[in-house]
């Protein structure tokens, strides 16, 4: 087995596919320390910056106080605390449904939900480019899976023509981790009621982000009603661990007593909880954290390609600079850390062979100053590296 383990980790390396993980020694936040030295941090997804928050750090210290430290069962038996209950209640006003329920992870709610839900009679309409939970849960389900085209609603209500029988459900991301676009919402919500379907959308990197009060894309484009299982991390934005998932009383009802996720794992430990809760508080509270976001993208999309680069305009915190083979994007993520910028680069099977490239995460907390260091920097590895031309740039 050693023998044949090491192949496969080879035959990775070869390919330039071979991942080895970093460690921090800080918070994570826009100034992190990695390998005894400050980076400028471009690959976090804590995009409201509160990682390091005072108010989210004494919540829970504050609820070890109070409860100590381990859940100590699962939720149906003895793990689920009062704070756990207000959670619930709270994600379910901040998501304007009747109820939500909590699971261990984003990766563990998708998991749970789409397993709970579907079954061999049904058909799941998943976009190409979901995020791996949502794939493993359509698997997981033994339901017919239907891939459409990313982000494509025609190439979506053909395939519900020519695929449909029995029950079935769209599933998408809404914010895409890949690319950093938005799924076309209103154009699935309006196939989802024509077809009867119901819709699922993953709003892991949407929560706290997009939408007048943080609540997702679904809210950024005023469709909140028309989803039927809306699910979210706490992991991303919201600084914390743990998923949601928010839609009607009788979809958490059933989905506590069927998802074997939720059921056979235990508890988030109350000072985890305490801390989404906090959280939560945060983003009610501080929209100009979203303003700033938003513009800090705005600012950094133009410039990069003031400067040279294929960037998209999307109105979402994630910058892709597809670049193509990994090795490419490897050695420009190399060249930005000598230069003490943290951007990792992303490849397959993370995406899709032939478009390795560097993910910018920006942050509420990052300065003007250091997207200006980012940009000088960037553009300089880009110009080196052949990426960009090096005469177009120059009256950047
Ligand atoms: C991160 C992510 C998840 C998983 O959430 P975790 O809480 O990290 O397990 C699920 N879906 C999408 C789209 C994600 O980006």
């Amino acid at each position: 087995m050693k023998t044949m383990l090491q192949e496969k980790i080879e035959t990775l390396q070869r390919a330039g596919l071979y991942r080895r993980m970093k460690y921090f020694e800080s918070p994570q936040a826009a100034r992190a320390r990695l390998g005894g030295r400050e980076v400028l941090m471009l690959s976090s997804n804590s995009y409201l910056g509160l990682c390091s928050d005072d108010r989210l750090k004494q919540a829970a210290h504050d609820a070890i106080t109070r409860y100590g430290t381990g859940a100590g069962g699962s939720r149906l038996i003895s793990g689920s605390f009062d704070l756990h209950q207000k959670l619930e209640k709270e994600i379910a006003a901040f998501k304007k449904t009747e109820a939500a329920l909590i699971f261990n992870t984003g990766y563990m709610a998708n998991v749970g939900v789409l397993s709970a839900i579907a079954d061999k009679g049904w058909t799941l309409f998943s976009d190409r480019l979901n995020h791996a939970s949502l794939i493993d849960g359509c698997r997981l389900s033994g339901a017919k899976v239907v891939v459409y085209n990313h982000c494509d609603p025609v190439d979506l209500e053909r395939k519900i023509q020519s695929h449909r029988s029995g029950p079935g459900l769209i599933v998408t991301d809404s914010l895409f981790s890949v690319d950093g676009d938005l799924a076309p919402l209103p154009a699935l919500v309006d196939i989802a009621r024509r077809y009867r379907l119901l819709l699922m959308v993953d709003e892991a990197h949407a929560t706290g982000v997009l939408g007048q009060s943080g609540g997702g894309a679904a809210e950024y484009f005023g469709i909140e009603t028309g989803i039927d299982i809306s699910m979210g991390t706490f992991s991303k934005a919201l600084a914390s661990e743990g998923g949601f998932v928010a839609g009607s009383l009788p979809l958490v009802d059933y989905l506590a007593n069927a998802a074997r996720s939720f059921i056979f794992s235990t508890a988030l430990s109350p000072a985890t909880i305490a801390v989404s809760r906090a959280a939560l508080a945060v983003v009610r509270t501080e929209p100009e954290r979203r303003r700033t976001l938003a513009a800090h993208s705005a600012w950094l999309r133009q410039s990069l390609r003031g400067a040279g680069f294929a960037v998209e305009d999307h109105p979402t915190p994630i910058i892709s600079l597809v670049l193509g083979e990994p090795s490419l994007a490897v050695d420009f993520s190399e060249a930005l850390l000598t230069d003490n910028i943290f951007v990792s680069a992303i490849r397959p099977p993370t995406v899709p062979a032939g478009t390795s490239r560097l993910r910018i995460n920006l942050m509420a907390t990052h300065s003007r100053e250091d997207l200006e260091y980012a940009l000088e920097r960037i553009t300089d590895v880009g110009k080196v590296l052949g990426v960009i031309n090096s005469t177009e740039a120059s009256d950047e």
